[in-house]
């Protein structure tokens, strides 16, 4: 049974709970689009995706297939079940107005950036008790974020592709927040950031 199917505009943010036991899927629909994603438990959400605990679990950088997302009490919020990407970055962040000042130049201030539609989101949700304080570290999903062999981190051209996907199974009831990046200063996006679809199906 489905739950929802939606659309989400190139810029814009989603935030929908998804149940125990559902698939979740995200779909770049036109290729090379970054999708920052934060997931929270419920009812309480204050245990969250933790980015240090799900590297940590699995022992890798990327997430695909078989990765578990863990929560910042050490539990497995949801597990990656299928992937037509192959990778997906985990330490890139999200896109800030600072950020975008400090790396590209002084009038980018002013350009919407994923931390602002996260808290947008935040604070169009009463019902979740939602604060800047929960913006923690996200997933980029689709997004190309190379490791360099000095250890560094490059933003590069996509890996994604038109109509790729990345599929998973909550494995506790979530709520899942997305801000489909509309970063232009670097190729993230493939400078053009274009809509994604998300969907899920109740167990
Ligand atoms: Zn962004």
């Amino acid at each position: 049974m489905s739950l929802f199917d939606h659309v989400i505009p190139a810029g814009d943010g989603f935030l929908h709970a998804i149940p125990a036991g559902a698939r979740f899927r995200i779909t770049d629909l036109e290729g090379n689009q970054a999708v920052d994603t934060l997931f929270f438990c419920l009812p309480d959400t204050a245990e969250r995706y933790d980015a240090a605990a799900t590297l940590q679990a699995q022992r890798r950088v990327y997430l695909t297939t078989g990765s578990r997302l863990m929560s910042s009490r050490g539990r497995c919020m949801l597990t990656i079940t299928g992937d037509t990407c192959g990778r997906h970055d985990t330490l890139g962040g999200a896109c800030a107005c600072e950020t975008n000042q400090v790396r590209y130049a002084l009038e980018k201030r002013h350009m919407h950036a994923c931390r602002e539609t996260f808290l947008l989101l935040a604070q169009n949700a009463p019902g979740y008790a939602l604060g800047k304080r929960d913006c923690a570290h996200n997933i980029n999903f689709f997004m190309n974020v190379p490791v360099t062999p000095e250890g560094g981190l490059t933003f590069a051209d996509g890996i994604s592709g038109p109509d790729r996907w990345v599929e998973m199974r909550a494995e506790t009831d979530v709520l899942v927040m997305i801000s489909n990046c509309p970063q232009l200063n670097n190729p993230c996006n493939g400078w053009n950031p274009t809509p994604v679809r998300v969907q899920a199906w109740a167990a």
